[in-house]
């Protein structure tokens, strides 16, 4: 698609600014909208929809499906934000604002998952972009997703941080009787100002335990991501034990913790920001995670990440977690219609990621 081409329609926002013109395969037209203030929405006819997980990477799948690229979510640590820079656009702010949506995803994926070479591997939504960010209200790309997973007899989980996913939860339900399904919810930060500041798009966490209770009571495990813990901000043993507590009370099946990853590509966002919100941390922050040569590395030091995973356990112990028989990617059958399926389905949907 060249440049001249791009159909550009602004929705009666007279005071943006021109909207990027972006060079985009597929490209359909860039549209804006009052609802969506400052966001621009390229709208692509995506040629395929099933992303391959390239072989070195140590994720648990083999496959993803992404309906979007780029998040309104906005978080400050998103280590997804270095994919927008494969589409020539910047890692930070258009990463935020600037949404590529594959319209015609769920007819792509019904033809991918036709081919008789399809081997029904287990397929991960929310590894690279929240499938259940604000667009999806717009777009609804998410239940023709859902379903032709499901009729295919492909298993497949979600992770998100949005409540808009129980608008699907029916159709979640029935796909849970079809195929193995795993749910998760993104939540590690209980203030809502650190909350507002580092997800700055995102539901609060009130809003989310509400998501959890919703997924809990339609009958459906639901993971729970605690990620990124954020050292010196979250990782207190008051703030470990309040967040379990609240999420054993929501009804999480499980709780998986981790500490923020500072890969490139994110890692410069997160440390601007440390720099202006909490200077006093940044030396520690750079203790922390030193790599060779006075460089950063990914992982926060090993005896941190020992210290946080026992923190996690003492906590998932003390709230119930530990003593709880079902799998925390497993599927449930739903209780009101007895011994289902599901209780003999084998274990095929692997836990999710630490994307968040
Ligand atoms: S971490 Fe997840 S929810 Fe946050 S911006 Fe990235 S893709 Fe969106």
């Amino acid at each position: 698609m060249r440049w001249k081409e791009q159909k550009v329609d602004e929705a009666s926002d007279a005071a943006n600014p021109a909207i990027p013109l972006i060079p985009l395969k597929g490209l359909l037209r860039s549209v804006r909208t009052p609802e969506f203030e400052g966001v621009t929405f390229h709208e692509i006819a995506a040629k395929t929809a099933l992303n391959r997980v390239p072989a070195a990477s140590n994720m648990p799948f083999t496959w993803t499906v992404n309906p979007t690229r780029g998040c309104l979510h906005s978080c400050v640590y998103c280590f997804a934000r270095k994919t927008h820079s494969y589409l020539d656009m910047d890692t930070g702010r258009d990463f935020d604002t600037q949404i590529v949506v594959k319209t015609n995803v769920d007819h792509v994926l019904r033809a991918e998952l036709a081919k008789p070479t399809w081997g029904r591997e287990h397929v991960a939504l929310g590894t690279n972009t929240d499938p259940y960010q604000r667009v999806e209200g717009r777009y609804r790309l998410m239940p023709g997703i859902i379903q032709a997973l499901a009729e295919s007899g492909t298993p497949f989980s979600i992770l998100t941080k949005g409540p808009l996913l129980k608008r699907d939860l029916p159709l979640l339900r029935e796909a849970a009787q079809q195929v193995p399904v795993s749910i998760g919810v993104s939540l590690a930060i209980l203030d809502p100002a650190l909350q507002q500041s580092v997800e700055p798009g995102t539901p609060d966490a009130r809003a989310r335990l509400g998501l959890i209770r919703a997924i809990a009571e339609a009958g459906l495990d639901v993971n729970v991501m605690a990620m990124p813990i954020l050292p010196w901000l979250t990782d207190s043993l008051d703030h470990l034990d309040a967040l379990h507590a609240r999420l054993a009370e929501a009804g999480a099946s499980w709780v998986t913790t981790g500490a923020l990853h500072l890969r490139p590509g994110a890692r410069e966002w997160w440390m601007q920001w440390l720099q202006a919100e909490y200077p006093q941390l940044v030396p520690k922050y750079r203790w922390l995670y030193r790599g060779t040569r006075g460089g950063f590395t990914t992982y926060a030091r090993q005896d941190y990440r020992d210290w946080l995973t026992t923190q996690a356990r003492d906590a998932r112990r003390r709230h119930g977690f530990e003593k709880r028989t079902r799998m925390p990617w497993r599927a449930r059958a739903d209780p009101a219609k007895g011994p289902g399926a599901l209780e003999e389905t084998p274990l095929a949907a692997p836990p999710q990621p630490a994307l968040f």
